[in-house]
Parts: C-alpha cells; sequence; structure tokens
C-alpha cells in the first residue's frame, strides 16, 4: 500500500469531548526525511516504497493529511516525582488516527491546549533517542511503541542552547495511560471512569469485553503486565528514567522515551536522569516504582472496582515481577529449567557483577560462549575475584543440566543481545545527524534490528562501554 491509500479512523473521539482537544499540528520549517523504518511500515500495511515517498515527509509534519485523520490532543494528568500535577496531557504530540490496532502520533509537531509553559516542540537529539530505542526495545522482545519515521527541520528549538526541531512518528496499540484516568479521578468527574475504562478494554483487552468482572479484571492485567514489563527491564539492564504515572501505559508497554539509558556496568544504583536528584527513578528502584504508579491506578479506579479486591490483586505484583525476572534471568545464565537454588546462584551473580564492574550486556554474551575456561570473562572484570568465586559455583550448577555445551550456547546466543544502544552510541549517531549525516542513524537503526546477530562492520559496539563514556546522565530538557 502507498501512503495515498493510507486511511484512520478515531474511535478516541467518540469519547466525551473533555477526554481531548482537537488540533492541528504546526509544521516546521523546511523539513527533511532523517530516517524511515519499514519494519513499522509493514505493521500498517505501506510497503517500504513509503520511505521515498515526498508524502512521508508531509506525513509527519503535518502538511499531507491521510484520509479519516482527525488530529487532536489527549488529556491526562500524573503523578511526577510523587507529586499530583492535575493537568498535563499531550503538549508536544498530536494523534492522528488509527491505522488497524496503531495508533499514529506525532511527537514535536506544535503546542497544543496542554502545551502549559512549553513549546510544543521536541530536538533532534530526544526525537532521535526515542526513534531508535523503541526499535530496539522491540527486537530485544520488550513490549514498546514503535517509530515510523524521523525528519528534522531548520526550526529553532530553544534549550539550553539553540537546536533543531524534529518529529517522531510513533506508533501504539494504546496511548492511554495511567494518568488519563487520575485525570478523571481527581477532577471528581467519575462518571468518565467507566467510559474509558470500556474504551481501553476495546482497544487492549477485547477478550474482556462483556465480562460482568471486566473493570477488575483490566486492572489485573495492566498489573501482571506491568509486572512481566519491569522484569524484562530488568533482566536487560533497561532504566528508564521518569516513570511518572502519566508515563505509565494502561497496555503494559514502554512508552515516552525521555533521558533512560542501557546499563554500561552493572550498577543497581545507577541513575540514568540528571534532574532526578534523590534517585527515584534509578535502576534499582524500577520495580518498587511501577508498583507504586499501579496503586495510583487502583486509588483512580476506585469508584468502579473494588479497592479491597484491587489491593489483594496488587499483592500478585511481587511474585509475578519475581518469578519473571527469575526466569528470564536463567535463561540469560544458560539454565533450561530453574531449579531450586537457582535463585541463591542469580543473586551471588548479581553481587559478583556489582564487585566487579563488568560491562553487563558483554559479561552475557561472554558467559553465552562459556566453556570451563574463565579468563575471556574474568578479563572484562576490574575486579576479578568476585566473579572468579561465583564462576566455581556456576560451574557446579552446569554438571545438573541435561543440554549440552553447544545447545546451552546456541541457546544463551539467542537470548543474550550482542549489541544494545548505549548512551554513548546514540550520542555519536546524534553528533553527525545535527551536522546533516544520517549514516549514524541508520547504523544503530540496523544494530537495533538485529541485536543478536553477528555484525562484523559494528563489532567495536560490542565491546564495553569505553571509560570516558561510562554512565552518561541526560536531562529532561528534550
Ligand atoms: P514527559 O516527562 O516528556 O513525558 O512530559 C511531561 C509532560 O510535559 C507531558 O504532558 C508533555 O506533553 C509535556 N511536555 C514536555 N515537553 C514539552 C514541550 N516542549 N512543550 C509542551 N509540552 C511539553
Ligand atoms: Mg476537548
Ligand atoms: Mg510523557
Amino acid at each position: 500500500m502507498t501512503l495515498d491509500a493510507l486511511t484512520l479512523d478515531t474511535p478516541y473521539l467518540d469519547l466525551d469531548p473533555l477526554f481531548y482537544d482537537p488540533t492541528d499540528p504546526t509544521p516546521l520549517k523546511n523539513p527533511y526525511l532523517i530516517s524511515f523504518n519499514p519494519d513499522a511500515a509493514e505493521l500498517i500495511g505501506l510497503s517500504s516504497d513509503a520511505g521515498t515517498d515526498d508524502r512521508l515527509v508531509g506525513l509527519l509534519n503535518g502538511t499531507f493529511t491521510p484520509e479519516g485523520a482527525k488530529p487532536f490532543a489527549m488529556c491526562y494528568a500524573g503523578h511526577q516525582f510523587g507529586m499530583f500535577v492535575p493537568r498535563l496531557g499531550d503538549g508536544r504530540a498530536i494523534n492522528l488516527g488509527k491505522s488497524g490496532t496503531w495508533n499514529l502520533q506525532l511527537k514535536g509537531s506544535g503546542e497544543t491546549l496542554y502545551s502549559r509553559m512549553g513549546d510544543g516542540r521536541a530536538v533532534l537529539r530526544s526525537s532521535v533517542r526515542e526513534y531508535l530505542m523503541s526499535e530496539a526495545m522491540h527486537h530485544l522482545g520488550i513490549p514498546t511503541t514503535r517509530a515510523l519515521a524521523l525528519i528534522g527541520s531548520e526550526t529553532k528549538v530553544v534549550r539550553e542552547r539553540l537546536e533543531r526541531g524534529a518529529v517522531v512518528l510513533r506508533m501504539s496499540p494504546t496511548w492511554v495511560r495511567i494518568g488519563t484516568f487520575e485525570y478523571f479521578y481527581y477532577k471528581e468527574e467519575h462518571d468518565k471512569l467507566e467510559p474509558l475504562a470500556d474504551y481501553v478494554i476495546a482497544e487492549s483487552y477485547p477478550h474482556l469485553k462483556g465480562e460482568e468482572d471486566a473493570y477488575f479484571l483490566m486492572f489485573a492485567e495492566v498489573v501482571e503486565r506491568t509486572a512481566r514489563l519491569l522484569a524484562q527491564w530488568q533482566s536487560v539492564g533497561f532504566n528508564h528514567g521518569v516513570m511518572n504515572t502519566d508515563n505509565m501505559s494502561m497496555g503494559g508497554l514502554t512508552i515516552d522515551y525521555g533521558p533512560y539509558a542501557m546499563l554500561d556496568d552493572y550498577d543497581i544504583s545507577f541513575i540514568c536522569n540528571h534532574t532526578d536528584t534523590h534517585g527515584r527513578y534509578g535502576f534499582g528502584q524500577q520495580p518498587h516504582v511501577a508498583y507504586w504508579n499501579l496503586s495510583m491506578l487502583a486509588e483512580a479506579l476506585s469508584p468502579i472496582v473494588s479497592k479491597e479486591r484491587m489491593e489483594k490483586k496488587l499483592d500478585d505484583y511481587g511474585s509475578v515481577y519475581t518469578q519473571t525476572y527469575v526466569e528470564i534471568m536463567c535463561a540469560k545464565m544458560g539454565l533450561a529449567t530453574v531449579k531450586e537454588d537457582d535463585i541463591i546462584l542469580l543473586k551471588k551473580m548479581l553481587t559478583a557483577l556489582q564487585n566487579s564492574q563488568a560491562d553487563y550486556t558483554l559479561f552475557f554474551r561472554t558467559l553465552s560462549r562459556y566453556d570451563g575456561d574463565g579468563k575471556p570473562l574474568l578479563d572484562i572484570c576490574v575486579d576479578r575475584e568476585p566473579v572468579r568465586e561465583w564462576l566455581a559455583e556456576y560451574d557446579a550448577r552446569l554438571l545438573h543440566e541435561e543440554r549440552s555445551a553447544e545447545e546451552r550456547h546456541a541457546a544463551m546466543l539467542q537470548t543474550n543481545p550482542k549489541y544494545v544502544l548505549k548512551n554513548y552510541m546514540l550520542q555519536e549517531a546524534i553528533k553527525k545527524a545535527e551536522k546533516f549525516d544520517n549514516s549514524g542513524v541508520e547504523d544503530l537503526l540496523t544494530i537495533a534490528r538485529n541485536p543478536f546477530d553477528e555484525l562484523p562492520q559494528f563489532e567495536r559496539y560490542a565491546k564495553a562501554t569505553p571509560n570516558e563514556h561510562k554512565n552518561l546522565k541526560l536531562s529532561c530538557s528534550s
């Protein structure tokens, strides 16, 4: 299908007008295409020719409007760093409508009713980051929004310095957030909670439609999906950075990529967000914060679902999280099944990793070829002793594995990525893109799409993060 055949519909606009505000995008000056993502195009039935179609830039810039599109911004509230903010909303995002199950949204396309003090824009660097990381997460098997394309422009945007405005066309199965429910709950518009829950069920949990208990069951599924999502974040080493309730999806997927980071060295206390002085959203805090966010959802749903039942369901969060995390981590260690003492082995490994200052991704990739010779692993540790001690216990555990070493290695190489997008890699690509060289973005898109493959041309990115680039912190000013 070509772009002129793209047809959208807008079921969200069937809700009460309090839920949204119709808003047209404000085009950027002299827009140009930076990158097109054929994988995302396929999801909405677009052929890869769309990447060379002039209308693609127009689609992102708001000058080409697909059939059926009715641009609007969504209203929501949220707890930001624990403080309730009664009205947030899409301050710089504009929804175009839905193609199949995908909601198309422009990020950075100008002011809306919800822009507050902001300019409605997104700068090039943050747009490159969102575009690439959402794709990387998808190919790592982690539920996430996707991104169709990215444009830059000559529009000047004021941050700490003057930067160029950009737009990402991002796609999600849903854009409803925990904060969307909070908006109506705290505004005491409780009669809006049921229509919103009905919308979420139709969009994200259609199998619950017509169930007597549908709202409770929706809550239960959000709890479970979020618990599993957090287990995936923690096991791959992803630090989101801004887990406010307005950045938590009702579909249980990763949304709103800001100052995120993939871990360099394993460090449970790592904080990627430069403005997060108390570490509320630090790496090790994430599973707890998600639980707190879900308890805020329970509060917001309390007029339509029994609080007691939701509290009981929240008690399951920890066990779903832990079970999923342990399963994934055991697979990362190459263990075919989880045995009783494996949790102890896992805890000891995490302590060893923390103390040895080993690169998290490289450690598991190297472990994926472990044949009893510890040298390749010890060589990537600053302090070798903790890993040496752990390996002795790992050796003992491997004796109980039924799979051959070859089978174990093959499975691990499909579980432990060779490449993740670290912040220094993204910075390199951004620097180039700021000078109109998009090759770095294309290279990282290739890497994002093939995290488990051997890509000889990108071998340097599979090494430990260079010391001078480790543990970069990023600001929210994007
Ligand atoms: P975030 O932390 O990026 O998820 O944003 C929090 C809130 O601030 C959301 O309501 C955003 O729409 C809004 N926001 C962030 N940046 C801007 C901007 N440049 N202009 C208008 N609103 C913004
Ligand atoms: Mg309205
Ligand atoms: Mg947000």
